[in-house]
């Protein structure tokens, strides 16, 4: 099939050429910019806000390289590539000038023109033109707006099921007490669980290695391991690791945060849904059914918004001895919305006693405290997933019906 692959890439380079995906922009100046990606928007910015007579070369079907349509782009420019991570497009363009013979100078992150490491920002570019063209655009002050936001970290969302999750697992650690656990995580919104207070995600290398690094850590070590992994995450890597985990008779604990939904990237539906990517009606694979079959002996299925049940749970699979499958099981806010009707959360003032716990140890966004030092809810961002009311001690967190009168 070499052959048939090698004539296939010259058809597609034709289509790459002459494809209305890459596109000049501004027609005019010396200097030319070949970009493609989020680059391609603060160079737009820096040109469009400085008034500069640049050339950009925006590409976007980026593969085979439009080497026709860059030769003529850069025939008569001086040309930077302004590309965000590894030097691709750039080394693409060096080889065109050498095939061609031309004698260039291309700026871009390989003559140091560019940095090689973080994202771009209008600065970033702004710097690289004044390298390039001795002009002396002005760089932007980062504190020029008056307005000082707050900074936050991303956090989970008010009522999102993991939260719960990894309360109880954190709340099962502390009563058995365990010392040095070892918590490996996944790719997803719950990788999120880095954050304090719950501090249950200690390293992150690629989709599915939550449960292959298990492996080897229950056998390294005698730390106690509780890997984290999504439901979309366990269809697309998480299986061939499980099967080792068991054959090799590991001994660690895996959560399996099914939320419903590929809900960091927007919510695109799994194997284990009834309708697939096309908006279709298929099969609905069940995680339960594929975790029996690898031999697992321990299997739980826990509604996380239940919390006395979840730490129960979370405590039994710490205690066996062989690999413990606890499926964490309920829908991402986003899907099941619980904002509308009458129902609503309220701190109770009277019986409140500002222990401050439903913050520091379940950190639910949609809590705060005034200034006066009294703790509420805000309505517009609680989800009323009902945890808070169900770990405040003092019973201060009620539900409260609204009545039309
Ligand atoms: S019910 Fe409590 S924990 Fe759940 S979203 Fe509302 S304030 Fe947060
Ligand atoms: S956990 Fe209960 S008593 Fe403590 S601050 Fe929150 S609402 Fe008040």
């Amino acid at each position: 099939m070499h052959k048939n692959l090698v004539e296939k890439m010259e058809k597609l380079k034709n289509i790459s050429n002459n494809s209305s995906l890459n596109k000049i922009f501004n027609k005019n100046g010396k200097i030319g910019i070949i970009t493609s990606g989020s680059a391609f928007n603060y160079v737009m910015d820096v040109i469009n806000e400085n008034q500069l007579e640049i050339s950009v070369l925006k590409i976007t079907l980026s593969y085979p390289f439009p080497d026709q349509l860059v030769l003529n782009f850069i025939k008569d420019l001086e040309t930077i590539i302004i590309e965000e991570v590894d030097p691709i497009m750039e080394k693409e363009v060096l080889s065109i000038i050498g095939q061609n013979q031309l004698k260039k100078n291309i700026h871009g992150k390989l003559d140091g023109t560019l940095p090689m490491i973080y994202e771009y920002s209008p600065n970033i570019i702004l710097n690289a033109l004044n390298k390039v063209t001795d002009t002396n655009l002005d760089i932007y002050d980062a504190n020029m707006s008056e307005i000082k936001i707050p900074e936050r970290q991303p956090t989970l969302c008010p009522g999102c099921p993991h939260r719960a999750a990894y309360y109880s697992v954190n709340k099962a650690v502390s009563e058995l007490n365990l010392k040095n656990v070892i918590y490996p995580t996944d790719i997803g919104c719950y990788t999120l669980g880095v954050a304090s207070p719950y501090n249950s995600a200690d390293y992150l290398l690629s989709m599915g290695s939550s449960i292959g690094t298990s492996c080897g850590f229950s056998k390294a070590t005698d730390q106690n391991v509780i890997s984290f992994i999504g439901d979309s995450t366990f269809f697309h890597a998480g299986i061939p690791p499980l099967i080792n985990a068991v054959h090799n008779k590991n001994r660690f604990v895996l959560v399996i945060l099914d939320n419903r939904t590929t809900a960091m990237t927007g919510g695109q539906p799994h194997p284990g849904l009834s309708t697939d990517g096309m908006g279709w009606e298929a099969p609905e694979i069940s995680i339960e059914e594929i975790v029996k079959a690898t031999g697992v002996k321990f299997l739980r299925l826990i509604n996380p918004l239940n919390i006395k049940k979840s730490q129960q749970t979370f405590k039994e699979a710490l205690e066996f001895n062989g690999v413990a499958v606890v499926i964490s099981r309920y829908p991402c806010m986003f899907i099941k919305r619980k904002r509308e009707g009458n129902l609503s959360l309220e701190v109770k003032q009277n019986k409140c006693n500002s222990c401050a716990k439903c913050i520091t140890e379940l950190a639910c966004t949609a809590i705060y405290i005034d200034k006066e030092g009294l703790t509420h809810i805000d309505p517009q961002l609680c989800n009323k997933c009902n945890v808070c009311v169900q770990i405040c001690s003092e019973k201060a967190i009620g539900i409260k019906n609204s009545f039309n009168r």
